[in-house]
């Protein structure tokens, strides 16, 4: 008997949505529209329209829907298809698409070039290993003369470590304060953890891309360099999609169980400040914060209650943004969009939704836990002119250390 949820279509967006595991029944769509009611993008820009875009695909209407500008400006956020009756997907269908056009090799030029830095040197923005090791070093000194104890080290390529910390190439390049707050986290946890020199970039870009053959290559990157130096747990920075994907696509990409848990930091600092191991004194954050849910962490990653510990604890004020959690609106640059110019437009569009809503609740400080949403937030204050402080968890934590 035929698969009743299958797409009456073998369109190439169709056979490829086949095969995902989740959310690929399009076949079952009921038109209800909740879709359409409940994205940030098709409520700022009305051409974009993701009940079109299911249609389109549902259809087997393949050389409209890649044509179509949505491909590249939805940000894979699930709010669409979070009460979809039917459980589908719209993350599902719009990587399936995208990975047809990545197998044309018709992919936004950074996206594939980032792709291709990961693969060659193993980082995104290709920082050479010795660098990471140097950039290491410097951090431990710092934090060495912070402590006034200059026998602090950070561990590289410490077999039986517990943790292995995997950070994002921004704390490398253009955001240090990220990657040094981190660290001072780890350290202060006081169990055995370590930096791998084989590995130091947490983003998989072949999620963005729906190429589910690069995205297990540079996965099998960190795999290797974890399983060598046996580790329990990796221990991810705070990356949305870097975070989602090891807990989600991690093992369909692998073909296996990973060889060791994944946790991200923002849970550890979160779990030390509870179990008292980390003192946090909440002047050290002064002013009104607020904290904005990054999609992949909080509504597809259930990381929802660690962020509220930690703004409890450690900021003077704290003020959550409505609507949160599970309904969080997107910042407008997640799924890739942020590394994809021609959708920048749509993008400073969709996130004055996010300005207003962060306007409205008085805060000048915003908090999140994905280093991608900081810098779309960063990106929007600047375009929507309103000034804004913008915080990852870790930093906050870092800040507010006693
Ligand atoms: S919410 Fe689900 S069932 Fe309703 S129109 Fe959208 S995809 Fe179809
Ligand atoms: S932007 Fe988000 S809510 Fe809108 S269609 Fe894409 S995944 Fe759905």
């Amino acid at each position: 008997m035929s698969d009743p949820r299958a797409l009456k279509t073998s369109s190439e967006v169709s056979v490829r949505l086949a095969a995902e595991p989740r959310g690929n029944n399009l076949g079952q769509c009921q038109d209800c529209g909740a879709c359409l009611s409940r994205c940030p993008l098709g409520e700022s820009v009305p051409e974009m329209n993701p009940r079109k875009f299911l249609h389109l695909v549902r259809n087997g209407f393949d050389d409209l829907a890649l044509a179509s500008r949505f491909v590249w400006t939805c940000t894979l956020c699930n709010r669409c298809t979070h009460d979809c009756p039917t459980g589908i997907l719209m993350e599902e269908v719009v990587r399936a698409a995208r990975g047809v056009l990545s197998s044309r090799g018709e992919l936004p030029k950074p996206l594939a070039l980032g792709i291709t830095s990961r693969l060659e040197t193993g980082s995104v923005s290709e920082v050479p290993k010795e660098e990471y090791i140097e950039h290491a070093e410097w951090m431990a000194e710092e934090l060495g003369m912070e402590l006034d104890d200059p026998s602090i080290t950070f561990p590289m390529d410490q077999p039986g470590a517990r943790y292995l910390y995997l950070p994002n190439p921004r704390e490398l390049t253009v955001n240090p304060g990220i990657f040094s707050a981190n660290l001072k986290i780890l350290h202060l946890l006081g169990e055995p953890w370590t930096l791998s020199s084989a590995c130091s970039d947490v983003t998989n870009w072949g999620y963005f891309t729906g190429d589910d053959e690069a995205a297990r290559k540079i996965l099998s990157q960190v795999v290797e360099a974890g399983e060598k130096l046996g580790i329990e747990t990796l221990v991810v920075t705070e990356c949305g999609h870097g975070y989602k994907s090891y807990t989600y696509d991690a093992e369909r990409w692998l073909g296996r169980p990973l060889p060791f848990r994944v946790e991200v930091i923002s849970r550890l600092a979160a779990q030390g400040i509870e179990a008292g191991t980390l003192k946090v004194d909440p002047s050290k954050n002064p002013g009104l914060h607020t904290y904005h849910d990054p999609c992949n962490m909080g509504r597809k990653a259930d990381l929802l209650d660690p962020p509220r510990v930690i703004m409890n604890a450690a900021v003077s004020e704290f003020v959550e943004l409505s609507p949160n959690r599970m309904e969080s609106l997107c910042c407008g640059g997640g799924g890739g969009v942020d590394r994809v110019p021609e959708s920048h437009d749509v993008r400073n569009q969709v996130g004055g939704l996010k300005i207003d809503q962060i306007k409205r609740s008085g805060a000048d400080i915003v908090v999140t836990g994905c280093l991608s949403c900081q810098s779309t937030l960063g990106a929007l204050a600047q375009h929507h002119k309103h000034k804004l402080k913008i915080l990852t968890l870790g930093q906050t934590v870092a800040n507010a250390l006693v």
